[in-house]
């Protein structure tokens, strides 16, 4: 099996937690390999809705031009509002503030969207290159790089530090986490995205609609302009399993509703059905560092139980990564007690949110009737409608 030099770090994964974490330890000068199985720009499962911090963390690492340019060229979409519909739909409008420092949040197809963030990365000085990486490569217990496959080729990659950026599926997560510490199915979810082309939207707004058979999960209309529209659902995977559920067909009860039935110009044109898993930050003990190796976003599972999202979550985990990870190689120290202190980190920043949006998903939103009462008490500046604005 060839061997190439050592690098510094070995990021695994160029989706936002992966390019994010690229960036910043770039731009501290650091030596560092983002390997993906996948060339950009490339599609992904998701919503894509991008909340405001999330646009402002970019602007912080220098992207504030390339957003501009991609809001001129039409790739990112404004929003302003969002509307959330009870089971017996009644309907809850907020509007979306700016965040603390001016951003707006937007619907950004990934295709375009991890394009930023992941050139953003390259131009920083961080290598991109097209591998699929099988597994950590242990040495005497502790992580020493990957193993990775170019076109054909597997090679071994020596790094200082691992970064599994690799998302829901992560060969890094499958393999270091001991199997009784990765996600139960309570604290998963599947859903499915599409595109309609032929739906009048309302325009800058993001719609959620829970109803009976969605319920703990919602459906979605995200708007991304010109009667075009990001569209799909998702449910809690324990609930989906039990009640034998297919997600196509879900999909198409949801056409069916009245309320969007209606709004189809040409009988509702569906292309690019996607379906995928999601893993909450809500389950407890999960462990994300190891002697050389470090996990961030999806593949740590930081997704908000409530609302799906888990962009801005992944970008965060990646400002914490990185801090860590900088300050581990000056101190020429990567093993899992010089790196622990991100656990902590990650557990101050997000896991008060999380447990609140599970208590909500599970204890409010599993039943229609509580739902619609919970509802019926529900503000504009309420905790279910800051939770949808804040992580959309
Ligand atoms: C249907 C759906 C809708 C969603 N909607 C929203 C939303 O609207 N807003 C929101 O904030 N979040 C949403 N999410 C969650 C969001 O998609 C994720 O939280 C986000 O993509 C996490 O980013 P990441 O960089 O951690 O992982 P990913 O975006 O999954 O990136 C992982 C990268 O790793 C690469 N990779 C995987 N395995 C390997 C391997 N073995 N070797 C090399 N490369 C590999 C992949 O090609 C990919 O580029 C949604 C998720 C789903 C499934």
């Amino acid at each position: 099996m060839e061997q190439e030099q050592e690098r510094d770090v070995i990021i695994v994964g160029a989706g936002p937690a992966g390019a994010t974490t690229a960036t910043i330890l770039a731009q501290h000068g650091h030596d560092v390999l983002m390997l993906d199985r996948f060339d950009f720009p490339r599609d992904k499962a998701c919503g894509d809705a991008i909340p405001a911090g999330a646009i402002e963390l970019m602007a912080r690492l220098g992207m504030a031009e390339k957003v501009n340019q991609a809001v001129q060229r039409g790739e990112f979409y404004p929003l302003d509002s969002i509307r959330i519909y009870s089971p017996k739909g009644n309907m809850l409008q907020a509007r979306l503030k700016e965040g603390a420092e001016g951003g707006r949040s937007y619907v950004a197809p990934r295709m375009y969207f991890d394009a930023v963030i992941q050139k953003q990365a390259e131009e920083s000085g961080a290598e991109f290159k097209r591998a699929l990486v099988k597994a950590p490569w242990i040495e005497d217990g502790r992580v020493v790089g990957v193993q990775a496959q170019f076109n054909g080729d597997v090679k071994n990659i020596r790094s200082k530090i691992v970064v599994g950026a690799d998302g829901v599926t992560s060969a890094i997560t499958r393999t270091l986490r001991p199997k009784e510490m990765q996600h139960v199915d309570s604290h998963r979810a599947v859903a499915l995205r599409a595109y309609i082309h032929d739906i009048e939207e309302y325009p800058h707004e993001v719609e959620f609609y829970l109803y009976d058979e969605i319920l703990p999960g919602y459906a979605w209309v995200f708007p991304a302009g010109k009667n075009l529209a990001n569209i799909g659902l998702g449910m809690r995977l324990d609930v989906f399993r039990k009640e034998n559920y297919n997600l196509k067909q879900m999909l198409q009860n949801f056409l069916e509703l009245p309320t969007i039935k209606k709004r189809l110009l040409r009988g509702g044109e569906i292309e690019n059905i996607r379906t995928w898993q999601l893993n909450f930050g809500s389950q407890k003990q999960l462990q994300h560092t190891y002697d050389g190796a470090l996990l961030v976003g999806d593949a740590a599972g930081f997704i908000n139980p409530l609302t799906g999202g888990g962009i801005h979550n992944a970008m965060i985990s990646a400002q914490m990564a990185g801090k860590t990870i900088d300050d581990a190689l000056q101190k020429g120290d990567t093993s899992r007690e010089s790196i622990k202190i991100y656990e902590k980190r990650i557990h101050q920043a997000m896991w008060k949110n999380m447990r609140r949006s599970y208590f909500i998903q599970r204890w409010v939103l599993r039943f229609p009737s509580i739902a619609d009462i919970f509802f019926s008490y529900a503000a504009e500046d309420g905790i279910l409608a800051k939770t949808f604005l804040e992580k959309l």
